[in-house]
């Protein structure tokens, strides 16, 4: 029996890859709803929720699937503080499985991030850079803040280590400091690139995204993941088994 889902956002760019590509990936759409509809609706004939719509509509969803019992994929970005610790307080009682991106060289290059910021010394200084499409809403991405918050675990630091842009008398750069940039335009599916410049060399890892399939095929897979596992967030590396 394929998986029935309960599916908000259905009408954008991710929510019709995602129905597209349902069937192949044994599920089903048992409810879509987008702006304007109420996800409550149809949620009894759902085994699970995906969510790839707008920053507001998650916390809403969460806390009717936390009622109702179902577990949550959540794909959308750009959350608000406020909007976190809604979600986090529905986690507690559901499994979640929460990312900033579902392809499997993302989930890969979030693990060879957290090595390479452990195996290099601080003078190799780390820099965060994304591209995405001009129709994208947020900045910088959810994957460049995964990586980002991957990076500064990896070396003990902490989110006051980051600059999210550089413009005018800027100083020095000190040896801590991350800084994440973003570029916009055209169609881009999704560029990350993590840079680590030292003395004399300069290590990059990056991951291009040409298709937004490898997204929906990775929330559909951490849909049928997630079912029946122990209420709280977990992440791509979970389903795909990449510590
Ligand atoms: P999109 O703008 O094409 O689609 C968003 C859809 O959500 C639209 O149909 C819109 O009408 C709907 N929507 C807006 N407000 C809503 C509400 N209150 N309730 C229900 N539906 C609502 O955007 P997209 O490119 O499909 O991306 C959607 C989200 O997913 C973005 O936050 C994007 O950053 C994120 N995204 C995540 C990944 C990932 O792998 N995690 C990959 C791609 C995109």
């Amino acid at each position: 029996m394929p998986t029935s889902l309960l599916l908000q956002g259905a009408q954008g760019r991710m929510g019709r890859a995602i129905a597209g590509l349902a069937e192949e990936e044994e599920c089903r759409i048992g409810h879509a709803c987008d702006a304007g509809d109420d996800p409550g609706a149809g949620i009894g004939d759902c085994e699970v929720a995906v969510d790839f719509s707008s920053h507001e509509a998650t916390p809403v969803l969460a806390g009717l699937c936390a009622e109702a019992g179902l577990p949550l994929v959540i794909g959308t970005t750009g959350h608000l503080e406020r909007e976190v610790a809604a979600i986090r307080e529905a986690a507690a009682r559901i499994p979640m499985v929460w990312a900033g991106n579902y392809s499997i060289g993302i989930t890969l290059l979030l693990h060879l991030t957290r090595e390479a910021a452990r195996a290099l010394p601080p003078a190799y200084q780390a820099e965060i850079v994304e591209m995405h499409h001009r129709h994208k809403k947020d900045a910088p991405s959810g994957t460049a803040e995964n990586l980002l918050d991957a990076l500064l675990g990896a070396r003990e630091q902490d989110r006051g280590d980051a600059v999210f842009g550089r413009h005018g008398l800027t100083g020095e750069r000190p040896e801590r400091e991350v800084g994440v940039h973003a570029l916009r335009g055209g169609e881009v599916v999704g560029e990350h690139t993590v840079l680590f410049a030292g003395p004399g060399e300069r290590v990059t890892l990056g991951h291009s995204a040409q298709d937004r399939a490898i997204f929906a095929r990775g929330a559909l897979r951490a849909a049928r993941w997630v079912i029946g596992r122990e209420p709280g967030i977990y992440g791509m590396g979970d389903v795909l088994g990449i510590g």
